[in-house]
């Protein structure tokens, strides 16, 4: 009964919309980790559309070749789209793509990922230097990546996208936010202590993590150990809650980003979230950092 009860609503498949409009007015989302999907047309009305519904603002990954549309929908739809660059951090012209997004209005970068050497390669300081510069916000892909073809040789290795890397990023380009994607997967209790210690570092729980953990998604009160314990490190809001580094990524299709937020608020319940801090990592810190509309 009331056991079986709370337990459904933990449930990550838990197929209940999310609360919309229909009653209340449903608080902001700010989805940091949405990949422009160039091969599905009608992509960004079908964003827009989905924004309007769930009260979305999608932080949108957009490949560079795709710069000036995704500008423009940004400009005329500044409430829903925040336009984030897509770049190779080993394309010999890397740092003139990043000047140019930023003339285009664009708000940072990401995801990066598929790089030939760890993130913290001096090769790739050019770019953080103009990230920096700009204090814009970069999501790194961290931890295990997947596989594009099983029979093909391919250079990519999930051990050059650990969260080790990136704070060293974070720490000699204190202007640029740094958000981790997938915090680590499965280096959790680094990607944590990371952002523990630098008030420039995020995570977004994102990929497979929140379906992995779904019987046991009270272990992160373990790995995110420090709230209210009056650690010295600036935080949004002065917020005493450790979760309150995360920030919501998706990291789906349009059609899942519903179930997204539910396995997040499957998440905010096992640990025990505060509201205010549920609502921050919602929304609220990236809204702030991004200075979105109303
Ligand atoms: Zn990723």
């Amino acid at each position: 009964m009331s056991t079986a009860r709370s337990l459904a609503e933990l449930s990550p498949e838990d197929p209940s919309p999310v609360e919309t409009a229909a009653e209340k007015p449903a608080s902001r989302i700010v989805d940091m980790h949405v990949h422009f999907d160039e091969k599905k047309s009608g992509f960004l009305d079908d964003l827009l559309k989905l924004a309007d519904r769930i009260n979305l603002t999608a932080c949108l990954l957009t490949p560079f070749a795709y710069r000036q549309v995704v500008a423009d929908a940004a400009k005329q739809h500044p409430r829903q789209i925040v336009p984030f660059g897509f770049v190779e951090l080993d394309a010999p012209d890397v740092a003139r793509q990043v000047e140019e997004l930023h003339s285009l209005g664009f708000r940072g970068l990401g995801e990066l990922e598929f790089v030939k050497k760890p993130y913290n390669d001096p090769s790739y300081f050019p770019v953080y230097e103009l990230a920096n510069r700009y204090g814009w916000i970069v999501l790194f892909h961290t931890g295990i990546v997947l596989r594009r073809n099983f029979d093909e040789p391919e250079d990519v290795a999930s051990g050059r996208m650990r969260p080790i890397y990136i704070e060293e990023i974070a720490r000699r380009f204190p202007k640029i936010t740094v958000v981790g994607a997938h915090c680590g997967n499965p280096e959790y209790e680094w990607a944590a202590e990371i952002a523990r210690w630098n008030p420039n570092v995020f995570f977004d729980l994102s990929g497979s993590t929140l379906t992995k953990m779904r019987g046991r998604l009270a272990e992160f009160q373990r790995i995110f150990w420090w709230s209210s314990l009056d650690w010295s490190v600036r935080t949004p809001d002065h917020d005493p809650s450790a979760f309150v580094k995360l920030v919501f990524g998706s990291d789906t299709d349009l059609s899942s980003i519903e179930s997204a937020v539910n396995q997040y608020r499957a998440f905010f319940d096992a640990c025990e979230i505060p509201e205010r801090t549920r609502r921050m990592i919602m929304g609220e810190t990236l809204a702030k950092m991004l200075g979105l509309p109303e």
